[in-house]
């Protein structure tokens, strides 16, 4: 099974300018370039081909030299590719290597990539995961992802084109907090500055429909706070809080700093409440010990949702403790936790899983409409 993404075809639209630049290359091109079937713009065949690698696990260096090679291309005058193409020179392009510069030249050429039709050919394009369906084409958005502000491998504007593309409503900007200093998480500073970009993308995309929120995923400190001042996460429209660090702390211990986080009225969202790693680079991790009916109890009492983390590496929570967070009558947030544009194609693993637990979609909030939900992240 196919399915859609960025620039599947040669007519998909772009978000945040790129729409305009496509068609100045095209234009530029002159050469019926979109009329050939399977022919492609060459900064859509660029983010195609990074967008499949990136939902299939693509070695990080090989994604990245085609976002970097995109990212040199976006801000070339019109006709510059065309010129350079004919006389040989697209390698002297910044970030423009031997693969880049072969599927620029073609695409211009009005061919399909090579790189690209391999990379088709291979999979990359299928459906990730059998058994998803229903309940992916009934999820909006999506509640948890990270920019190149905190950990994450693309600018915001990025990750806003490929959720649009994707048919989402609205996409949670969600990066880490100050304390993760590994992840570059945000001061106070670059979150009131981030949130400046945030508003201003948003009222961009806003006329198609699409909601770009601000957020944060907010670490849970040692005794059960949150870090990052309370007048900013007022600001946000969705915090997620999660735990990063001493994860093996006793039982006792983790419970009662997780109750602290739950019981903060501005948290919305419990992210990988286990924290355990099942496969993956970084190994695999177990599962944090913590009373998780007490959790969960919690979640539903506050009205807090737990998060379904749909990355392959997590997995989590395991299914015992969604079957319990169930009973306990708590709401759910089916989220990418991308920290790449491709990555929020996972939401098709969290779908399933909650889809083969029996979760019914209208205690995933992430099926409401934007409306509601930003209701219920307020809590108005
Ligand atoms: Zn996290
Ligand atoms: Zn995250």
């Amino acid at each position: 099974m196919r399915v859609v993404g960025p620039a599947a075809g040669s007519g998909s639209s772009y978000a945040v300018g790129m729409a305009e630049r496509e068609k100045a290359e095209r234009e530029s091109a002159g050469n019926g370039v979109g009329g050939a079937p399977g022919a492609i713009e060459p900064l859509a065949a660029l983010r195609r081909i990074a967008f499949l690698m990136e939902r299939t696990r693509g070695e990080t260096r090989r994604v990245e030299a085609f976002r970097k090679a995109a990212a040199t291309i976006v801000r070339l005058p019109p006709g510059e590719l065309a010129d350079r193409a004919a006389v040989g020179t697209l390698t002297d392009l910044p970030a423009v290597g031997k693969s880049t510069g072969a599927v620029i030249a073609q695409a211009l050429a009005g061919e399909r990539p090579d790189y690209l039709v391999d990379l088709e050919a291979a999979g990359a394009a299928d459906a990730l995961v059998e058994g998803s369906e229903p309940l992916l084409s009934q999820l909006r958005g999506d509640l948890h992802s990270h920019s190149n502000w905190s950990d994450g491998g693309s600018p915001i504007e990025e990750m806003v084109a490929t959720a649009m593309e994707l048919g989402r409503e609205y996409l949670a900007l969600t990066d880490h907090s100050r304390g993760l200093r590994v992840a570059n998480g945000l001061s106070e500073e670059r979150l009131a500055k981030q949130l400046d970009v945030v508003a201003a993308v948003d009222a961009h995309v806003r006329g198609s429909g699409f909601r770009l929120l601000s957020g944060i995923e907010v670490d849970i400190l040692d005794d059960g706070g949150l870090d990052q001042k309370p007048e900013l996460l007022e600001r946000l429209d969705v915090v997620v809080d999660s735990v990063h660090s001493k994860l093996p702390s006793p039982a006792a211990a983790m419970t009662k700093r997780m109750l602290g986080a739950i019981e903060n009225p501005r948290t919305n969202v419990l992210g990988h409440c286990t924290g355990r790693l099942v496969e993956g680079r970084r190994g695999t991790r177990q599962p944090s010990q913590f009373d998780a009916k007490a959790v969960f109890a919690a979640c539903a009492a506050h009205d807090v949702a737990v998060e379904i983390n749909s990355r392959p590496e997590r997995c989590d929570p395991p299914d015992e403790l969604i079957e319990l967070a169930l009973e306990a009558g708590c709401l759910f947030s089916i989220d990418t936790d991308s920290h790449a544009p491709g990555q929020l194609d996972f939401l098709a693993y969290g779908a399933a899983r909650a889809q083969r637990l029996g979760v019914p979609p209208e205690r995933i909030v992430t099926t409401w409409e934007v409306d509601r939900l930003l209701d219920w992240a307020a809590r108005r």
